[in-house]
């Protein structure tokens, strides 16, 4: 029985050490190795390999990331269970990136750095947090965490997710009849959403005319949930007071792009949240002994959502 790890080499080596340790009876190999394919139960990866049907004992199939968009599940054998990787590491980044995130586009960062270029001092008038109301596309395990920790900042928080949830401190609405009353209240709005269908786009010209006048954007889910170009009209309009893009599309967004040089805007390379490899290769082994128990693993992706 065997773990095949189709990624970069450095974390392959940090995998198999803590595989040693943990699975000992889990032959473990690198896909630059020589194995027998039949002997693979389990594969780590980020795309599905050309030739994944020679994996014929495929039992679990773990991307290295949070999110799953990248595989085509209708080209997955039925039997194998897809995760997506569920892993500390990860929280703890994404926590981090979208506290930054809301304050930076709450305490007006983007204004200051315009007026900086300026060689400008003057202050600007600024909300107190609780007049400011956070909303999060998306109520799954990311956002959850950061709303953790945006608690003790006082602002008001709402989500909007595709079933019904109940979360202490936390305004939540679902389905697509209550988007709009989540998006007239939401004043920073943060996208944590998995790419699907149904998202896709999702983030367009009529999504922002039902957002208050001066709204700002956090996305951090993925870039084709985005119309970058109802983005920049929105911005210009004035319809939107900033955005901070963690993902666009394509990505890397081309040097020429006009968001780029948008003085509302912050890009950063995706980069909001990163598998590190010690905690992810304690969850997938933690998901193996899982699955090995009868247990379905944490992640488990469902395939008719597309997440
Ligand atoms: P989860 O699967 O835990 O949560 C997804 C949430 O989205 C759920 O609340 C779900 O609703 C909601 N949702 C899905 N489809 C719809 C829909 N059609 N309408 C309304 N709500 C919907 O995912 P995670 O929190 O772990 O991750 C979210 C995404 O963040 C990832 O898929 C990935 O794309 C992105 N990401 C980005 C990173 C970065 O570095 N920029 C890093 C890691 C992840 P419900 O609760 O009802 O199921």
């Amino acid at each position: 029985m065997a773990f095949l790890f189709n990624s970069d080499a450095a974390r392959a080596a940090i995998f198999r050490q803590v595989f040693a340790r943990e699975l000992p009876d889990l032959e473990f190999y690198h896909s630059s190795e020589c194995f027998e394919p039949e002997k693979v139960r389990y594969l780590i990866t980020w795309n599905a390999p050309d030739d994944l049907s020679r994996l014929r004992n495929l039992e679990m199939l773990f991307s290295t990331g949070a999110g799953v968009d990248q595989f085509k599940p209708e080209t997955l054998p039925g039997h194998v269970k897809l995760v997506r990787m569920v892993e500390d590491g990860i929280i703890r980044m994404m926590q981090e990136y979208v506290v930054l995130g809301v304050l930076t586009l709450h305490r007006e960062m983007l204004a200051y750095r315009e007026q900086q270029g300026r060689g400008l001092w003057q202050a600007l008038a600024t909300p107190q947090a609780a007049d400011r109301r956070v909303g999060f596309l998306g109520l799954g395990m990311l956002a959850q965490a950061a709303i953790d920790r945006l608690k003790p900042f006082g602002f008001p928080l709402a989500a909007w997710s595709r079933s019904n949830k109940t979360i202490e401190g936390v305004t939540c609405f679902h389905g697509d009849d209550q988007l709009g009353s989540f998006l007239k209240g939401t004043d920073i709005l943060v996208c944590l959403l998995p790419l699907t269908e149904q998202t896709s786009g999702i983030l367009n010209v009529q999504l922002f005319s039902l957002l208050p006048a001066g709204a700002r954007l956090l996305h951090v889910g993925r870039g084709p949930q985005l119309d970058q170009d109802a983005l920049i009209e929105a911005l210009d309009s004035g319809r939107l007071a900033a955005a901070m893009l963690d993902v666009t599309d394509p990505e890397p967004l081309p040097g020429a792009h006009a968001l780029w040089s948008h003085p509302k805007v912050i890009i950063t390379p995706h980069i909001a949240s990163v598998t590190q490899p010690h905690t992810a290769a304690q969850s997938v082994i933690e998901n193996i002994r899982r699955h090995r128990a009868g247990r379905n693993p944490i992640g488990l992706v469902d395939r008719t959502l597309g997440y």
